[in-house]
């Protein structure tokens, strides 16, 4: 029988709004690691969930954005950490 491999994807969750990005660049420029420039000048993530490690990188990303369009979910609790619910 074939061994089930567990694959551990990791605790916070991007959820973006590709179609509202303008091109601004912001994100690539905070977290040239996780986003990248496409050919239709649109970013794209490189991983959609990782860890308490990369948080921090990740909202500051997230907050650069001028529109907006990076939303990050603790997928633990389902609690939205960017933007920030006061
Ligand atoms: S900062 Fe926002 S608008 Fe600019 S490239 Fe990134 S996702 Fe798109």
């Amino acid at each position: 029988m074939a061994e089930t491999i567990e694959v551990k994807k990791g605790r916070y969750k991007i959820i973006y709004n590709r179609e509202g990005c303008i091109g601004a660049e912001a994100c690539v420029i905070v977290h040239p690691n996780q986003w990248y420039m496409s050919p239709d000048n649109k970013a794209d993530f490189k991983k959609e969930q990782f860890d308490q490690e990369e948080l921090e990188l990740n909202v500051e990303a997230a907050e650069s954005c001028p529109v907006k369009v990076i939303k990050i979910i603790d997928t633990e609790t389902g609690k939205v950490i960017f933007p920030r619910e006061d």
